[in-house]
Order: C-alpha cells, then sequence, then structure tokens
C-alpha cells in the first residue's frame, strides 16, 4: 500500500512511536513536533501551498520565545476562523480555538480580556480576518488591545474553490471574477495602520527568516500588533493567475515553488516605509509585479486593559467619594402614611430645568420619603428651546408600570406643554401652571383643580431666573402631598450646584406658602 494511503493510525504504528495518554504523539524525528499535534497529521494543505511555511515560522518564533524569552507556552492560545488557514488551530498542540467564520478576532478578544495573563494569538486568512470579519478587524486595530493577529493572505477563498475575496487584487482572475477583477483589494496593512494598530508588517513566506524575527517581535510588542503573511495558493489562486504562467499547468506541485520564486524576484524589502505605500502592484492583467515588504508601523501607545484599569482606578476614587457623601446625607423617617399612584407629568421649554425637577421630585420619594417612583423623561428635537418633557411616578407598592397611564398632577411651564399635556390629564386632576408664561385656553377644562404661580418672574426676582422649576416644585409639593416638604429640600440639596442652594431653597419655599395658602382658599 502506498504510504499516502495509509490512515493516521497506520502511519503512527509504522513509525515505531506509540501515543501518549492525551492520545496524541510526538514522533522525535522533527524538531518542531512538540508544538504540532501529530495525531492530525498529515495536514490538508494542497501540494506547494505556502501554509505549511507560515506555520512553521510561526513555531519557529514561538520555540525562539519560549527559550530566549522564557515564554510558557501553556499561557499561548492561538484562535483561528473558518478556511484553509483555520486548520492551524486544529495542527497546533497549544490552546487553540478553531471559531465559526470571521470570528476569530472577537473571540479572541473576550479570551484575552477574560484571562488577561494569555498571549492571544489570532492565526487565520484574508478572507476570515477582511471579509467576514473585516469589521471586527478594524475595531480590533483601534483598541489595542494586547493581541496579534497573523494574517495569511493567499488573495482569494482557498478552501471554497477560489472566489474572488477582499484582497483578490484588482484585474486577477478568480473562480468568480473569469474576466479579470472589478473591485480593488484592501491594503491590509494600510488598513491596520490606520485603525491605529500599533505594529503592522508584511512578509511573504519565501522571506521565512525575517518573517520569523517579525513574528517574535509582533508577539512581544506590547499592545495590538499584526502580520500579514503572503503565501501562494498553488490550487485556486496561481490556477487562474499570470505570475503562475511558464508552470505546466499539470505540475500542479510545483506551482506554489514557482509563485514563491516569483515573490522573491518582485518582493521589495523596505525600511521606514509608511503603511500606505506598502502596495502590492499589478499589471493589467492583474499579475502581481511588486510586493513591498517589511515592519511598516511599531509604536508604543497605551495598550486597551491598562487604559481600561487606569479608568477603573479613577472610577473607584470617585464612588468613593460619591458613597461618602451618600452615606453623610440625613436620614428622615420613611413616611408613614400610604401613599397611592401619583402621577406627575412636568412640562416646558429646554433650559427651564424641566427634567431636573421631575428627577428632583423622584430622589424625594425615594431616597428621602423610602416610597417607590419611576422617573422618565422625553425631549423635543432640539433639547435647549425645544420641548421637554418628565414624568415622575410614586407610590408607597412597587411600581409595576413605570411610564404615565394618567397622570393625576401636571406641571406646566410653557403655553406649549399646557396644550399638548392638560388633556391627558385624568378627570378631577391638579394642573399647577407658570401663570407668567401659560394662559388659560377659553375651553379650560373645569374639571381640574388649577393653581397659578409666575414662577419665573419670582426667580427672576430672587436673583435666578433657573430657579423658576423650583418654585413650581415647592407650589406642587404644598398642593400635593405626595412628597415631604422635608424630603423634597434635601432633593434639591443634592441636586442643584451649592452656590445656587440659597437661592433654591427661597424659591422653593415662596412656591410652598402659596401652596399652602391655595388650599387654604386665601
Ligand atoms: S486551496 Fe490554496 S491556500 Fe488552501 S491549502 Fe490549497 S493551496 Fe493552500
Amino acid at each position: 500500500m502506498a504510504e499516502d494511503q495509509l490512515s493516521n493510525n497506520e502511519m503512527v504504528a509504522l513509525s515505531g512511536h506509540e501515543r501518549t495518554e492525551q492520545g496524541d504523539w510526538v514522533t522525535g524525528l522533527h524538531p518542531m513536533d512538540v508544538l504540532l499535534r501529530g495525531e492530525r497529521l498529515p495536514h490538508i494543505w494542497c501540494q506547494g501551498c505556502g501554509l505549511g511555511t507560515a506555520l512553521t515560522t510561526f513555531i519557529g518564533a514561538l520555540q525562539w520565545l519560549e527559550k530566549n524569552q522564557d515564554w510558557n507556552l501553556d499561557k499561548v492560545a492561538v484562535v483561528s476562523g473558518i478556511g484553509c488557514t483555520g486548520r492551524v488551530a486544529g495542527y497546533l498542540r497549544l490552546d487553540s480555538f478553531h471559531t465559526t467564520h470571521g470570528r476569530a478576532i472577537p473571540f479572541a478578544t473576550g479570551l484575552k480580556l477574560a484571562n488577561p495573563e494569555l498571549k492571544v494569538v489570532v492565526f487565520s486568512g484574508d478572507g476570515d480576518i477582511a471579509g467576514i470579519g473585516g469589521n471586527h478587524f478594524i475595531h480590533a486595530t483601534r483598541r489595542n488591545l494586547d493581541i496579534s493577529i497573523i494574517c495569511v493572505n493567499n488573495f482569494n477563498y482557498g478552501m471554497t474553490g477560489g472566489q474572488a475575496g477582499p484582497t483578490t487584487p484588482h484585474g486577477a482572475r478568480a473562480v468568480t471574477t473569469q474576466y479579470g477583477n472589478f473591485e480593488h483589494p484592501f491594503n491590509l496593512p494600510y488598513l491596520a495602520a490606520a485603525g491605529g494598530a500599533s505594529f503592522v508588517a508584511r512578509w511573504t513566506v519565501i522571506h521565512a527568516r525575517r518573517l520569523e524575527w517579525t513574528l517574535r517581535r509582533a508577539m512581544m510588542h506590547p499592545g495590538f500588533s499584526f502580520v500579514e503573511i503572503i503565501v501562494p495558493c498553488s490550487t485556486a489562486y496561481a490556477r487562474w493567475n499570470p505570475e503562475g504562467k511558464g508552470l505546466d499547468p499539470e505540475k500542479l506541485g510545483r506551482r506554489g515553488l514557482e509563485v514563491m520564486k516569483h515573490y522573491q524576484q518582485i518582493g521589495k524589502i523596505t525600511k521606514d516605509t509608511h503603511p500606505k505605500d506598502a502596495s502590492i502592484r499589478v499589471d493589467q492583467q492583474g499579475a502581481i509585479t511588486e510586493i513591498v515588504e517589511g515592519i511598516f508601523t511599531d509604536e508604543t501607545k497605551p495598550e486597551f486593559l491598562d487604559s481600561i484599569h487606569r479608568q477603573a482606578q479613577v472610577a473607584k476614587k470617585r464612588w468613593a467619594a460619591i458613597k461618602k457623601a451618600l452615606d453623610e446625607r440625613p436620614r428622615l423617617s420613611k413616611r408613614s402614611d400610604r401613599i397611592s399612584r401619583t402621577e406627575v407629568q412636568l412640562g416646558g421649554f429646554g433650559g427651564q430645568g424641566i427634567v431636573s425637577a421631575g428627577r428632583i421630585i423622584g430622589q424625594a420619594a425615594t431616597i428621602y420619603d423610602r416610597l417607590e417612583a419611576s422617573f422618565t423623561q422625553s425631549y423635543g428635537p432640539e433639547a435647549r428651546g425645544g420641548a421637554a418633557g418628565s414624568q415622575v411616578v410614586i407610590d408607597s407598592d412597587p411600581i409595576h408600570h413605570p411610564h404615565l397611564i394618567e397622570p393625576t398632577s401636571a406641571i406646566m411651564m410653557s403655553q406649549e406643554a399646557y396644550t399638548k399635556y392638560v388633556p391627558m390629564v385624568a378627570n378631577g386632576g391638579t394642573l399647577c401652571i407658570d401663570d407668567g408664561l401659560v394662559t388659560l385656553a377659553e375651553d379650560h377644562r373645569q374639571d381640574l383643580k388649577t393653581y397659578g404661580i409666575p414662577a419665573t418672574r419670582i426667580a427672576e426676582e430672587l436673583g435666578n431666573v433657573r430657579a423658576a422649576n423650583t418654585v413650581m416644585l415647592g407650589l406642587w409639593a404644598a398642593i400635593m402631598e405626595a412628597v415631604s416638604k422635608a424630603a423634597m429640600r434635601q432633593s434639591l440639596a443634592d441636586s442643584v450646584p451649592p452656590k445656587t442652594l440659597e437661592v433654591n431653597r427661597k424659591a422653593f419655599d415662596v412656591g410652598y406658602e402659596k401652596g399652602v395658602k391655595s388650599k387654604r382658599g386665601n
């Protein structure tokens, strides 16, 4: 029986090496096979494919890091997507993950965030990283998370038969572009650098030694590193494209080698080249005539997890200060009387503090009177000057529906809000208006208990027109008694800038007094 017809098990038996307890085996015949899952070999890649070289340079780089940088390879995880390159995850004897198409980068991102100690490397193809997963790639480049992306570019979707992909050169032929690719390809190093990747490089596999050195540097780089590896796809891409011309199409096994020779001739090794000049030139027929290679970006910038940790420290300090202030707040006794569901609709225009007023009521009810409350808000198309509304629900019992059903009271500070919201108020409900700004309609609802106060004018006289909403809160609190006066005053103190507290307290008291008098009928 010919050797290539033997099964894995038969080959293992022939080699004279036993499977280990884990079920995989090391022949000891090759210096790299400690990092290969022997039981998965032979690999599925075509004769003449460059993927084997790409993988051996990667393994070489890992072994160098283990030996010279004390890397613990148990702390290295490799993630692949789908496609020919995606097989790498299965062949490596490391923690490795073969994910769904285009999702290698988000998977790797999650892995790194969950276990920052890991060195996470994505090893996948151009279709996976720049096509199906292109959006993940772009966003990964801008984050500078400390992961490495090794993108093996074979210029087409090789595994599925050679369809044009995101890196197929303009004019090049593929199964789906038999008359030449009409799209322009991504320049992957430029794309990565434009997104913010802090280490960017490209090599063809013919420059295996430089590639291996670069992979070492990329993996040691503290941040997001991207290395594009150009490989010959002997079966699919090279079949259709002129750089393979001069070959006997029958000699499939040599086609990859010929492409390698071509890459050697046209590869242009550069130093300090800007990523936008990292071009892959083609002639009119789409034949590749120049591949610029080298390390294009190598810079230090804040790493994603470091940035998060720094922000977390700041947030922790701020939260400690907030918690101290919250703990030091005066505690009022819980209201003993029951408050049935009270709904308040506040309305006016942006800049009047309609949303703040709603929040002050809600906070007073929950924090100080220890009732249940919900608060929602709505804006017009523009915030300042446009229509503004906020809604509060207060109850002694849990609130199962946070939105207003039928407001039992309303605070209106503009004519537009009056027109819009008053029809919604429940029969017999309470309406408080700034009567310097709102004129009651001729057919104003007689079922409503309506109270007016020139809140804006009073606030102006007190020296701060922005306290007009506080005047209205005082009026509403005295009339409705849904929230205690003490709770409202505390909530006010929590909410307004300290330097305006005095004027706001005065404004509240003026409104409150007016409310008490109005209720008495004075
Ligand atoms: S289809 Fe192309 S890229 Fe895939 S294994 Fe074959 S030669 Fe390599």
